[in-house]
């Protein structure tokens, strides 16, 4: 498919999720226009980088749809400067969307996004991924059980995972700043979730808000899932 077909593609979709009302704000539409989702699918599945819909990347994991993409975007409420951290790098895709919108090239506010991946290979894939399209620079990939958080950077001013929790791991409140915000799915086990969002209040007690059911493959950790 030529990159121009892809582009149109893509134009399709943010379309659709303006009008649906899940894209939002322009720092997000900006992010998802610029990041190519084509460059972090597997070769097989470059036609399909801008079909609505998680694709797999070897391993039994897959890149998430754009859809989920967005709305987890959207939840974070990112602004240029922030640290985030994020369990669950996969192919390196929403990382890259992330430092987007909080480490701009050229901007003074140099945010930084720190991912955590349990697989070795795909640490490897997504660091390829995100060296190509020049993300290398403002994504740290890290190879580890996000489950624990990733204490050495802490305290984030967000927190994403992108794999399902039976419960929202404890290290990941304690990782947080005051004020900060948390995106989690937590749920049963392959089936369906809540997404749910985390803020941690000035009493160290955290507001929780349900977005609305999805379905993620598991965080597997110590504060996961047991596998
Ligand atoms: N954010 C990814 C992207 O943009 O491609 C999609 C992530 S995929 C839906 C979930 C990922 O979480 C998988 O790559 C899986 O190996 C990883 N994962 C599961 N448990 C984990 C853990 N405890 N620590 C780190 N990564 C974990």
């Amino acid at each position: 498919m030529p990159q121009r077909a892809l582009e149109e593609d893509k134009e399709m979709l943010i379309r659709y999720y303006r009008k649906a009302g899940i894209l939002r704000s322009p720092e997000v539409e900006r992010a998802f226009r610029k990041v190519p989702r084509e460059e972090f699918v597997l070769s097989g599945y470059r036609d399909m980088a801008y079909v609505d819909r998680p694709l797999p990347i070897g391993y039994g994991q897959t890149i998430s749809a754009p859809h989920m993409v967005v709305m987890m975007c959207e939840a974070l409420e990112l602004k240029p400067g922030h640290k985030v951290l994020e369990v669950g790098t996969g192919s390196g895709y929403h990382a890259a969307v992330i430092a987007e919108i909080v480490a701009p090239e050229g901007s003074e506010d140099q945010g930084l996004v720190v991912s955590i991946e349990r697989i070795p290979e795909l640490v490897e894939y997504a660091r390829r991924n995100l060296e190509r399209t020049g993300y290398l620079g403002r994504v740290r990939v890290i190879c580890g059980d996000g489950s624990k958080g990733y204490p050495e950077e802490a305290p984030y001013d967000r927190i994403l995972v992108t794999a399902a929790a039976p419960r929202v791991p404890k290290p990941l409140v304690e990782q947080l700043k005051v004020g900060g915000i948390l995106v989690i799915p937590v749920g049963s086990l392959y089936l369906y979730q809540d997404l749910l969002k985390v803020r941690k209040l000035p009493s160290g007690e955290v507001s929780v808000e349900n977005l609305g059911g999805v379905a993620f493959v598991p965080l597997v950790g110590k504060y996961g899932w047991r596998l």
